[in-house]
């Protein structure tokens, strides 16, 4: 039997490379070859001519797209420094002119959530920069100055028949942002795999962090070791992340895909191979297809490994979505004999951490 694949939009336009942090940061690690290196290997694997994969052009998000998840006021702060160039925060350099890549970022994530949710296609990946989870209501931080995630649900939300949405946030840092956009919101489930905070940026995102109020139990944080690998996070995957979202019925899941969890990562210490990462999307579809029609949106966030680690990992999540195999992706050997050290067995470790977490939320969700 022939196995039925299904094609893939990737949200991309070479404005994404425009974005300049090192003009202010000389050795800033959010750098135009993650987009490069990823859409040279799209070409070298012919997934455009294969068909696997349709390169559509995003747009710029718009004032009322953005304040549908940031304050007036901070929007205007990102205005002026536009004119000027500066600092959103000491990790996060504005030059000038930086706005525009930022909304059209968001606007990519926008058109992934917009194709998917009117069945265009069932899979979409907004292949983005620069990234957004680390952006709050009020506040840009960690390379990000909008939401890009946020934007897109709540898009789609204010047009379309979406109420509850599930996030599954891999990026090896917590995506602080996005957990205060939603903290109080039951009906955004958001679930973040990253290395632990007393480790990592942003120094949150620890188990005790389930939400607030109505939507306590609906935040899950899994803090994990350095060294942290495949294993584990399917581990994670089965007794955490998939009786969650079958508790949850999302009508949507989207992905924050931060392959900054690979091992050759040069500013985290998590131990993820690039099939890992596809493991973790081909789970997520899988997901997707028992409680949404299999619809998925993915916005990349982090990765910073940009030749060795960032465009394998890209390349598996997108075969991934294909429903493609994976096994052959693989990093090459030098990759493993420089960087493999870094990854650990942390499986006693982590089964602790999931008991720990299910103990805290076991009071208002409902795992099978
Ligand atoms: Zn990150």
């Amino acid at each position: 039997m022939v196995r039925k694949m299904t094609k893939v939009a990737i949200i991309y336009d070479d404005i994404y490379l425009e974005h300049r942090p090192e003009e202010l940061d000389p050795t800033h690690p959010e750098r135009k070859e993650r987009l490069i290196c990823t859409m040279d290997i799209i070409k070298k694997e012919k997934l455009i001519e294969r068909g696997i994969v349709d390169v559509v052009k995003p747009r710029m998000a718009n004032e009322e797209e953005i304040l549908r998840v940031h304050d007036k006021k901070y929007f205007e702060s990102l205005k002026d420094l536009d004119k000027v160039g500066g600092y959103v925060d000491p990790d996060t350099p504005a030059p000038r002119g930086f706005l525009k890549c930022a909304l059209f970022s968001a606007g990519g994530a926008i058109v992934a959530g917009e194709l998917v949710v009117k069945g265009e296609y069932s899979r979409a990946f907004a292949l983005i920069r620069p990234p957004g989870h680390h952006a709050g209501p009020n506040r840009g931080a960690g390379f990000c100055y909008v939401n890009n995630i946020a934007i897109m649900i709540e898009h789609i939300r204010s047009k379309w028949n979406v109420k509850k949405v599930a996030i599954i946030d891999w990026d090896a840092h917590f995506g602080d942002g996005t957990y205060d956009i939603y903290s109080g919101d039951p009906n955004t489930l958001y679930i973040s795999i990253h290395q632990d905070p007393s480790t990592a940026y942003p120094g949150r995102g620890f188990i005790h962090e389930i939400g607030e109020g109505e939507a306590k139990g609906t935040k899950v944080c899994i803090p994990v070791p350095p060294g942290t690998s495949d294993n584990e996070y399917m581990m994670i995957f089965n007794e955490v992340i998939e009786p969650i979202i079958h508790w949850f019925k999302p009508d949507f899941i989207a992905i924050s895909a931060g392959q900054d969890c690979h091992f050759s990562d040069p500013i985290t210490e998590l131990g993820v191979t690039a099939r890992g990462c596809g493991e973790m999307m081909r789970r997520s579809v899988e997901i997707a297809k028992r409680v949404c029609n299999g619809k998925v949106a993915v916005v990349l966030e982090g990765g910073y490994s940009v030749n060795a680690g960032l465009p394998y990992a890209n390349l598996a999540v997108i075969l991934a979505l294909a429903e493609l195999d994976i096994s052959h992706v693989v990093e090459p050997n030098e990759v493993y004999e420089k960087y493999g050290w870094k990854r650990r067995d942390n499986s006693t470790k982590v089964s602790r951490i999931i008991k720990k977490v299910k103990e805290m939320i076991s009071n208002y969700i409902e795992l099978s």
